[in-house]
């Protein structure tokens, strides 16, 4: 009986430490001290002792148990404290590391220089107004004195949808609807897409003009020159020259270019002005007396200005940019810098 407990003494110590893990202890603990256990086996036969050694043995198979048992509990504890580790080495977080910004968007430079124009003009009491993109050919042409045949036509390569319907070629039809609908004094600005069949590095098929009108009672060349100096000193600087230069354009006469000192070199001459020292950047002229005849105003009683430019070539000069197609491929990398 003695040697029956020894061996099983060595056994479950032995089993103890060859068990990885908390579920392999639990079974051992079983295996050895559970109800049905090795040990709960050995003492059913304690009975068949003589009686001055049934308390003797007793007692050594409760040492044996005690000595399982404190084997078992160090193990264990070890065991679930290196479970604990693991765990917390797994799951650790090092919060010193910098988190994921949300990826921002920005406005394309088109639509900044469209929001930054609309707001100069706004402070001089313009409002913006809109219209179609499919345009009637009697307000994109006709209104605008550019009678059917006219070679001035040709100034403008159009697209065409049907016979008296094409994809405005201009902003100026607005000036043509709003003056139907409102009668003077007017101020509007006219921001949208326009179309023309050219394509190469200054020229897009699609692109974006501002209309500017003002129709009111004594309006003069002088307004008009005031009203633009006062534009481009804000758009470009304080002290940014401006020229106007005779030119033609079916709906105004007289008509002017208008010219920057050039914004690369300060009027020196490079190669963006092309040595000139002078930009263009719009059109502009008196609101000719034809015009008012279509739109049914009695150009003996009021006169007006309208101007028109493009906000490729503005954005392209402000910020710098030598290729007009950058401003459509839409590469993240490009429009980002802005
Ligand atoms: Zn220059």
């Amino acid at each position: 009986m003695r040697e029956q407990l020894e061996r099983l003494r060595q056994d479950a110590l032995g089993a103890i430490n060859g068990a990885s893990g908390e579920d392999a202890l639990q079974e051992v603990r079983i295996r050895f001290l559970g109800r049905k256990g090795e040990l709960t086996a050995l003492m059913k036969g304690l009975g068949a002792l003589a009686a001055e050694e049934r308390p003797v043995v007793g007692q050594l198979v409760n040492t044996i148990r005690d000595e399982i048992e404190t084997a078992l509990e160090a193990v264990l504890a070890a065991a679930r404290e290196k479970a604990k580790d693991e765990r917390l080495r797994s799951e650790r977080i090092d919060v010193t590391l910098p988190g994921r910004r949300p990826l921002a968007g920005s406005k394309h430079p088109i639509t900044q220089v469209i929001e930054e124009v609309s707001d100069i003009f706004a402070g001089l009491g313009f409002s913006v107004a809109e219209g179609p993109e499919i345009e009637h050919d009697w307000y994109n042409f006709e209104a605008l004195n550019f009678p059917p045949e006219h070679p001035a036509r040709d100034m403008q390569d159009t697209f065409f949808v049907d016979n008296s319907l094409l994809l405005r070629t201009h902003t100026s039809p607005v000036q043509i609807r709003t003056m139907l609908k409102k009668k003077p004094p007017l101020r509007i600005i006219a921001p949208g897409t326009v179309y023309r069949c050219d394509s190469d590095a200054t020229h897009s098929p699609m692109f974006h003009q501002i209309e500017g009108l003002m129709v009111d009672k004594g309006v003069t060349f002088g307004d008009l020159k005031g009203i633009l100096t006062i534009f481009t000193n804000q758009l470009f600087g304080q002290k940014t020259g401006v020229r106007l230069r005779p030119s033609f354009f079916p709906f105004t006469e007289p008509s002017a270019e208008v010219d920057i000192a050039c914004v690369i070199c300060g009027g020196k001459g490079c190669r963006v002005c092309k040595n000139s020292g002078w930009l263009e950047i719009l059109g502009a002229g008196m609101v000719d007396p034809e015009v008012y005849r279509h739109v049914n105003y009695d150009a003996e009683d009021i006169s007006g200005f309208a101007f028109g430019m493009g906000i490729e070539r503005i954005a392209m000069l402000k910020y710098g940019i030598s290729d007009m197609r950058l401003l459509f491929e839409n590469d993240v990398r490009f429009l980002k810098q802005f």
